[in-house]
């Protein structure tokens, strides 16, 4: 089991497979796109195996691929294929657009995917155009048909954004209604991949279910499950459930339990850090896993105690307008 210097335990890795996307969300990055990682850059698959099952080795339980988006990157069912064979792992699961996801769900599904984040910020067409700056909404709603239809977890994350999509959080409230899904509003944070960043957060996790609560006034809280980084609710009848994230107030961070290395190979402690250790570059020089384990455990015992002391150091060494894209989210 891995501890960190707060007494958490780590048991949950996020994989950012690629910097790249199909999408350009214009809360994640410039409609021109980021300088894009070149192929020697990013870490190879190989690289993410061997650091996977190390970790895994060392107590990582679950692993979330995910980028960029996941399916842009060539051949990401190898990938898929050989860490769902892990011995230890209990759970592989994805994050995704949903743009280029529905042919591989079957395959996802026969390698033990149970789960799957689709993002999804709006259920009308024109809006998600405006927002993600690209013509996609029949492929994800097609993505979220299939997953449903193979009976896979969805949870669809929706951010919330002042001007943008606040009328699309009760449509979206809806979809619980008939479906078994969970929809989970996020609140938008600094990460833009620009020079733009947002003075605290007009929609917070209060704001945001005070407009729930406004139509849906019988809905209850939920038991949040360990470690959930949301706050779970139902509304009475309804087959699916409502969360949500407060990922800019972070009030979560006394039960994080997640690590995060980037498409380059850094390993992050917390969402708002500046990435702790270069695993990819460690790997090329040629150390072997008990000396990769050795630096893993020391950058696991300088965890930050929250989200604001982590963005806090960031800020000071770097300012905070790297994109999601690039951190993996
Ligand atoms: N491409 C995949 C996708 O769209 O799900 C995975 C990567 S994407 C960066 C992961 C999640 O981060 C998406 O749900 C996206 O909405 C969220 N995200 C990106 N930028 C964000 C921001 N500034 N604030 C809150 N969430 C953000």
């Amino acid at each position: 089991m891995l501890i960190d210097n707060h007494g958490r335990e780590i048991n949950y890795m996020r994989l950012a497979v690629t910097d790249r996307c199909n999408l350009r969300c214009f809360y994640c990055m410039p409609e021109d796109g980021l300088n894009w990682l070149s192929r020697t850059e990013l870490m190879s698959y190989e690289e993410m195996l061997r650091a996977s099952t190390l970790l895994v080795k060392m107590g990582i339980e679950k692993i979330r691929i995910t980028g960029g988006e996941p399916f842009v990157r060539k051949d990401i069912m190898k990938l898929l294929t050989n860490l769902s064979k892990l011995d230890g792992l209990k759970e592989l699961s994805m994050t995704t657009n949903g743009v280029l996801t529905a042919p591989y769900v079957a395959e996802m599904k026969a390698l033990g995917i149970r789960s799957v984040n689709l993002s999804l910020d709006t259920l009308d067409a024109n809006r998600f155009f405006t927002i993600t700056r690209r013509d996609e909404f029949t492929n994800v709603m097609h993505t979220l048909d299939e997953l449903l239809k193979h009976d896979i977890e969805v949870k669809i994350n929706a951010v919330v954004m002042d001007g943008k999509n606040i009328q699309d959080i009760l449509p979206l409230v809806e979809l619980t209604k008939n479906l078994r899904v969970s929809v989970r509003f996020i609140e938008e944070m600094p990460f833009n991949g620009d020079e733009h960043s947002c003075q605290g957060v007009k929609w917070d996790y209060v704001r945001i279910l005070n407009e729930i609560e406004g139509y849906y006034p019988k809905i209850k809280k939920l038991v949040d499950p360990a470690y959930s980084t949301a706050y779970n609710y139902q509304i009475p009848g309804h087959k699916g459930t409502v969360g949500i994230i407060a990922a800019y107030s972070r009030t979560f961070c006394g039960t994080c339990n997640r690590i995060r290395i980037t498409p380059q190979g850094t390993l992050k402690n917390c969402l708002y850090d500046d990435g702790v250790l270069n695993i990819k570059d460690l790997m090329r020089s040629g150390i072997n896993d008990t000396e990769l384990e050795q630096y893993l455990l020391k950058a696991f015992s300088h965890r930050a105690a929250d989200g604001w002391e982590a963005e806090r150091l960031r800020v000071e060494k770097t300012g905070v307008h790297e994109s999601m894209a690039t951190i993996g989210g």
